[in-house]
């Protein structure tokens, strides 16, 4: 097929402030919004004169966008106030995660603007640095080469959306990111999970990385042999990678064979012959024209030798059509074409009627739109570009991911022309000294940390890398020093505190402390690891009190050996007739009675020793 893929990889930061700001990273919720503002975009030429193909396309929309600001933004990110100077800790971050991919990083840090046209940024651009270049990562089927490193600012987050326009949420603004992109050396859907993996996995390493759904996300750019460059963006999981690469490979294999067949039809440019078909329409039943109709008109347009095409399925669950009626998706609500009929209360003789007004041959398609005389125009000449485009072959665009791994039309492919110097902003210079210093400092790998936690714990793969990929992994290895079970630990840690997450406690309110306190009482055999989850819920619940206070208040503190023969010689004795009835088997009922009292103070282990050699015993006696 002639793939070539290569990923854009974005994964913003976990740093104190914005990259250009004095403002919080902190999400909000839009509930909390103090202040909200209103902003339409404009178009420009660049320096030279273009302009961007991308910004023209948006322009012939006017959308307005609303912005939802809080008590943590500023006059930054409302685009209202010049930026800082470029946050030392995200250049950093971004320093170090170059060296770990073996990139080279610039001798200085120019920002740089890059025009954005679906308002996410209040400024009409994002502001991005580019930090290193000349990295690679080695797979089992070659080498991928990492392209460049850059630190940017995070788009504003989107709220909701309909025709008239956006409303975004300010507090995601210009939270660092780091965006990787590789060069187009990806081969196979596999391989683009594996680098795709490998780099998560070094900025995770950094322990300096954002984490949960949305602060990461991956595009990817794929073509084929007499495909055309595609970029797709917005996969939020890994695993979908592969998938979204088959079924890009496969929609333009299928566009292909369609520019083929239109070419065997002799197909000719579509011509941009708009045609007013109300009166086919005049005493229609379908209710949706119908109601357009009332002030409007229904347009239409002629595909020649487009029937029979237009319905054709190019992805799993979406044909030809979906290309189509996506360009013309920003100007109106619904578009009609003839391969979908007879049906929505449309009659046999409309369509007719319909055919002969627009002179079309039997292996012509017609498109129609009813609504508003100036978007169903602008609706229809979109679909006619993208018609045309289906003679040439398969269009650059910029599209999005969809969650069964298809993907939708966003805009074309921006140009070149999109990029410009921000000049509120100082160049950085990077000096020797400080990527010496990084370098000396770079972290352990996570693979690295959990082959020697296998090693050095005895602990097994998963559970190893569990941890080793977990925040609380130093928390883990000085939890380590108490001399405690290595497994007890991580499932305390892990299991343990997601179970009582779900269960609605409160574990982030637990400190570093409170576990370390928790395993002393273990390691010195204060309590049982049953009283484990009590203990922690205990000291979520009410985090100003230490785990040696509270193993007393719930009455939690192991019961001595003896205490626990005692209790256990009394319950043998009361249970002789079963024990005499039942032989061994009575050790399990009578383990469970005795758990019941003793749950959480005692080690299970202990009572079902002891509990068998007194059973033993009695029956020995019997
Ligand atoms: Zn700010």
């Amino acid at each position: 097929m002639g793939l070539k893929a290569g990923l854009e990889i974005h994964q913003q930061l976990d740093t104190k402030r914005k990259l250009f700001c004095n403002c919080p990273t902190e999400l909000r919720s839009t509930s909390e919004s103090t202040y909200e503002m209103c902003r339409h975009l404009q178009i420009a030429e660049s320096e030279l004169g273009e302009i961007d193909r991308a910004a023209l396309e948006e322009a012939q929309v006017k959308r307005r966008f609303i912005y939802k600001g809080y008590d943590t933004t500023c006059l930054v990110e409302n685009d209202e106030s010049p930026p800082l100077p470029l946050n030392p800790e995200a250049l950093d971050i971004a320093l170090e995660v170059a060296l770990l991919l073996d990139m080279v990083p610039v001798d200085e840090v120019h920002t740089m603007r890059k025009i954005v046209i679906d308002g996410s940024n209040t400024a009409g651009f994002q502001r991005t640095a580019f930090v290193a270049s000349d990295g690679k990562i080695s797979t089992d089927e070659g080498i991928v080469h990492i392209d460049t490193l850059c630190l940017e600012e995070e788009a504003a987050q989107k709220i909701s959306e309909d025709v008239g326009g956006v409303v975004y949420s300010l507090d995601r603004l210009g939270i660092p990111l780091v965006e990787i992109a590789t060069k187009a050396d990806i081969t196979t859907p596999q391989q683009a999970r594996i680098v795709a993996e490998h780099l998560g996995m070094i900025l995770r390493s950094t322990g300096k990385v954002k984490r949960g759904i949305g602060t990461i996300r991956q595009d990817i750019n794929i073509s084929i042999a007499e495909g055309a460059r595609v970029e797709i963006k917005g996969v939020q999981t890994l695993g979908m990678i592969g998938t979204i690469i088959e079924r890009e490979v496969l929609r333009q294999v299928n566009l292909l064979k369609i520019k083929d067949e239109l070419k065997r039809r002799g197909a000719k440019h579509v011509k941009t012959e708009i045609i007013d078909v109300s009166d086919v329409f005049a005493s229609t039943q379908c209710s949706m024209i119908k109601k357009a109709l009332k002030n409007n008109a229904v347009l239409a347009v002629k595909l020649t030798s487009f029937g029979g095409l237009v319905g054709r399925e190019i992805q799993p669950g979406r044909q030809f059509w979906d290309e189509l009626s996506d360009r013309a998706k920003r100007f109106v609500g619904r578009v009609f074409h003839t391969d979908e009929l007879p049906g929505y209360g449309m009659t046999n003789a409309e369509i007719t009627k319909l055919k002969k007004k627009v002179h079309a041959a039997p292996d012509d398609g017609i498109i129609f739109v009813a609504g508003e005389r100036s978007k169903a125009n602008l609706a229809l000449n979109a679909i006619i570009q993208r018609a045309n485009e289906a003679l040439e072959g398969i269009p650059e665009e910029t599209r999005k991911a969809l969650e069964d791994g298809n993907s939708a039309y966003m805009r074309p492919l921006p140009g070149a022309a999109r990029m410009y110097p921000e000049t509120d902003v100082l160049p950085v210079p990077i000096s020797k000294e400080l990527v010496k210093k990084i370098q000396r400092s770079l972290p352990e790998l996570l693979h690295e940390r959990k082959e020697r936690y296998i090693r050095e714990y005895g602990l097994n793969d998963e559970l190893a890398g569990l941890i080793a990929c977990s925040e609380r992994a130093p928390l883990f290895e000085r939890i380590m020093t108490l001399g405690v079970s290595p497994t007890l630990v991580v499932r305390t840690l892990t299991a343990t505190i997601s179970e009582l997450s779900k269960d609605g406690v409160p574990v982030q309110l637990l400190t570093e402390q409170h576990f370390i306190g928790v395993f002393e009482l273990i390691s010195a055999n204060k309590m049982a690891k049953e009283g484990i989850p009590s203990l922690l819920r205990a000291l979520a619940t009410k985090p100003s009190k230490t785990a040696s206070t509270t193993v007393s208040e719930l009455g939690l503190e192991t019961l001595s050996k003896e205490d626990i023969e005692k209790l256990i010689i009394e319950i043998v004795e009361s249970k002789r007739d079963f024990i005499k009835e039942r032989g061994t088997d009575a050790v399990k009922p009578l383990m469970g009675l005795i758990m019941e009292q003793v749950r959480g103070k005692v080690d299970g282990e202990l009572v079902s020793t002891v509990l068998k050699e007194k059973i033993a015993k009695a029956m020995g006696e019997v």
